[in-house]
């Protein structure tokens, strides 16, 4: 058969380059001896999960302590599944945590050489090697539709054979020149197949940058390489794309693996050498007692939005991910509490070989304790970014007022005192915190229900009226602490601890339950930070409002007829 003419007939495009001449286009990069030059090759479907942020910390990593590049190439063969912003999306979602792309798709760099960064505008790419592997025999014309292709892989499941297309159900494999070009001229749909070499007799061992050595069987499945529109399949596309690109290290998940032997196949027949392979194992969770694969449909935290939303500190998220990337980086950390997550010595060949357990509550604590480090401006802004985005009207009301805000801040986050605090967790739960220092948005609770000890209406009368009788906002601490105590002895409880423990049938209750009545009051909480200061920022004005036995009752009241 005459292939050259099969080739033109299949391909009859006039200006496509030959395939050499991409040797020169996209020339090996001028990068130093072990720089990794990897990517995020994502889909455009618009869900950016964390298993995208996991590979692309771990792709930035490698990069960045290696001298390398980063770059964003879009895998868009598959029009059906695009969704329009997406590519936007996950350069965003990414950023907010701190990963920039050196090159790519939408990045505006110098360093893009190596574009279009889009699949669907290298077509020409793809088929000036579609076309050259027609001419050597190692593609080939497939006819058969949709309903021929189900009714073998019904017969081969039947006769629980592997599915596909392959030796003897390879149909086209062997057509005739002119069965060919009759179906040409019928105009029948067809797509182009790589005619494999392999056969599953032979076995051969494969070094995973992560995963170490691992047998596999050669392929011998006769992939589609370009579908009936011309476009090409993944395999295909991100062969070609990661030679010229210049890829030297693919970082992706462990579904991939099995399709290993088809792209290392491919990268033989279109004459590369292929790039070195880092399978990252599944990001898993704990349900109950079993570990499980975090799923789409089940976690909502496998989503990254749900990590913007939840307003969890975008550090402290890229700081968990790397204790799961590399377990000795949580050593690392300990001993470098305030260093730089970019100055750990990051290693592939460290990331585990199996399941990645991914725990929330774990994150909640580096959240914590990387939102206890900050300054109260810093805490400020992380806080109002979130609020901007997903807070209330009231909360954006609120954070128009900075200075009392960072009072607030100074006071919750234990700023100034001998340790810090790590009340807020994450911004949504954290701007909750802040509720009761504004009156539309302070919750009254109902004292009597609340509070632990004697509530009988004169004790509780007792000790608000008492208190605000004598409060004055200039008194410091202990000035603040000593009129507690008599306002709380003279309500009948015991003014010192002492007393109370020795002789507690004799009180009401400690001062530290006077106080709790208080603190019912002032912030609708049983628990809060020093009400002392507290009292202090809502200023003496509000307390009053707050502590008035009448305006307390009449809220009780009304409490009551709204349930
Ligand atoms: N486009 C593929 C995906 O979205 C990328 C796989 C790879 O990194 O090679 O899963």
């Amino acid at each position: 058969m005459d292939l050259k003419k099969l080739a033109r007939a299949l391909i009859p495009d006039e200006n496509l380059l030959p395939p050499e001449s991409y040797e020169e286009v996209y020339p090996p990069r001028n990068a130093e001896k072990g720089a990794e030059i990897t990517r995020l090759a994502p889909s455009p479907t618009g869900f950016i999960h964390l298993g995208n942020l996991y590979s692309a910390l771990a792709d930035e990593r490698a990069a960045h302590t290696t001298g390398g590049v980063f770059y964003l190439r879009i895998e868009d063969t598959d029009e059906k599944r695009k969704v329009e912003g997406a590519v936007e999306s996950v350069i965003r979602s990414l950023k907010y945590f701190g990963i920039k792309f050196d090159e790519g798709a939408e990045i505006d760099s110098p360093l893009n050489k190596y574009g279009p960064y889009y699949q669907r505008q290298r077509a020409e790419i793809y088929r000036s090697f579609a076309k050259k592997l027609i001419e050597e025999g190692l593609a080939y014309p497939c006819f058969c539709s949709a309903e021929e292709l189900d009714a073998v892989r019904e017969k081969q499941t039947a006769n629980k054979e592997t599915t596909g297309y392959y030796g003897a159900y390879a149909k086209c494999r062997n057509l005739s020149e002119k069965e060919i070009y009759n179906f040409l001229a019928q105009g029948k749909p067809f797509v182009i197949r790589l005619k494999s070499q392999g056969s599953i007799e032979n076995k051969f061992t494969f070094r995973d940058a992560i995963k170490g050595d691992i047998t596999v069987t050669e392929n011998d499945q006769d992939v589609v390489i370009l579908k009936s529109d011309g476009i090409p399949t993944y395999h295909f596309a991100h062969a070609i794309d990661d030679h010229f690109m210049r890829t030297t290290l693919v970082i992706r998940g462990e579904e991939w693996l099995s399709s290993l032997p088809v792209h290392l196949e491919l990268h033989k027949v279109l004459g590369f050498k292929p790039p070195r392979y880092a399978h990252t194992c599944s990001l898993m969770k704990m349900d109950g007692a079993t570990k499980r694969k975090l799923s789409k449909r089940k976690d909502p935290e496998l989503s990254l939005d749900y990590y913007r939303k939840a307003g969890y500190y975008p550090l402290a998220v890229v700081k968990y991910l790397m204790t799961v990337l590399n377990s000795n980086f949580e050593e690392w950390t300990l001993k470098n509490p305030e260093g730089d997550y970019r100055d750990f010595k990051f290693k592939i060949d460290k990331m585990g070989k199996s399941g990645a357990l991914f725990d929330l509550e774990k994150l909640c604590d580096v959240s914590k304790t990387e939102i206890s480090r900050l300054s109260a401006e810093d805490c400020f802004d992380f806080l109002n970014g979130w609020v901007e985005e997903f807070g209330f009207e009231s909360d954006k009301k609120h954070f128009e007022n900075k200075e009392y805000i960072i009072k607030i801040l100074n006071l919750i986050m234990g700023i100034g005192g001998k340790k810090r605090r790590k009340d807020i967790e994450r911004a949504e739960q954290g701007v909750r915190l802040l509720d009761y220092f504004f009156d539309d948005t302070f919750t009254h609770t109902d004292v009597f229900k609340t509070y632990r000890g004697d509530k009988s209406a004169e004790t509780v009368k007792a000790v608000l009226e008492g208190f605000a009788k004598v409060y004055d906002p200039a008194d410091d601490n202990s000035q603040w602490f000593a009129k507690l105590k008599a306002v709380a002895s003279a309500a009948g409880f015991a003014g010192e601890t002492s007393d109370w423990k020795a002789h507690p049938e004799n009180y009401k209750g400690s001062v530290s339950d006077a106080a709790e009545i208080l603190r019912i009051a002032l912030t609708g909480k049983a628990n809060s930070p020093d009400l002392c200061t507290i009292m202090g920022i809502l200023g003496k004005e509000r307390c009053l409002e707050r502590l008035s036995v009448e305006k307390c009752f009449a809220r009780n009241a009304a409490a009551a007829e709204k349930n």
